[in-house]
């Protein structure tokens, strides 16, 4: 069976990730979450003071940066390592979430890490979720797939998300938070998230997670036989 890369785009919150990371598992495929990657460069830049607005700052703390993903056997997924640290955890609270699209946006964090995706997609047999990965990425990807669903979806599966981790969290700050994400994702200079030409939409507000699975997977295997 012949290996290909699948790139999965779309807004925040959608269920991108888990819906990748069930691909990849069916396929025997690796998944990859090039979000972890920029929340990890974030969390560097918070913790070291780095103002991303200066881009010799930049540029000198990403040569600082090793980014990698190891497997937890405890929850069964891969894991987002920074500089050999495992950091899933603070990658995932808000202050990342609040200033990892500004840090998205800078060119020299891009290039940064759209050469590592790259490099990760040589073999094929990926699943790559993210914001550019149809458009820049993997232009060339064999299955691409942009993901969307009704806003007031998306802020209510995110904030059944961050509750568990932190009850004090409000909608208004997930609400807030998606939002302004949205908005610096796709109107950025340097890969803005957008549909690739060739990608199919999938709409999955009222898709159970099953359900959205069995779609993809039919798509997926059409293009492997
Ligand atoms: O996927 P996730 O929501 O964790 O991504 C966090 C942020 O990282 C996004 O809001 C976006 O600003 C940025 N991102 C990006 N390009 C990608 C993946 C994520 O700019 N390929």
């Amino acid at each position: 069976m012949r290996k290909i890369i699948i790139t999965l785009d779309g807004f925040s919150s959608c269920g991108k990730s888990t819906l990748a990371r069930q691909l990849a598992n069916e396929l025997n495929y690796v998944f990859i979450d090039s979000g972890a990657m920029y929340r990890a460069i974030t969390l560097y830049f918070l913790r070291h003071r780095i103002d991303w607005n200066h881009s010799e700052e930049v540029v000198k703390a990403l040569k600082h940066i090793t980014l990698d993903f190891q497997y937890n056997p405890s929850s069964g997924k891969s894991d987002m390592y920074l500089n050999h640290e495992d950091v899933e955890v603070p990658i995932r609270e808000m202050p990342v979430s609040d200033n990892v699209s500004a840090v998205s946006a800078v060119r020299e964090v891009r290039e940064f890490a759209v050469a590592q995706q790259q490099l990760m997609g040589v073999k094929k047999g990926i699943v790559m979720d993210g914001r550019d990965i149809g458009t820049t990425v993997f232009p060339n990807a064999e299955l691409k797939i942009f993901v969307v669903a009704d806003p007031a979806i998306r802020v209510e599966r995110r904030f059944k998300e961050m509750f568990e981790k932190n009850p004090k969290i409000t909608i208004e700050e997930v609400k807030n938070n998606l939002e302004s994400r949205d908005y610096i994702d796709s109107h950025r200079e340097v890969s803005p998230l957008r549909k690739a030409e060739d990608a199919i939409e999938l709409d999955n507000s009222n898709l159970s997670r099953e359900e959205q699975l069995e779609v993809v997977l039919k798509w997926a295997q059409a293009k492997i036989l």
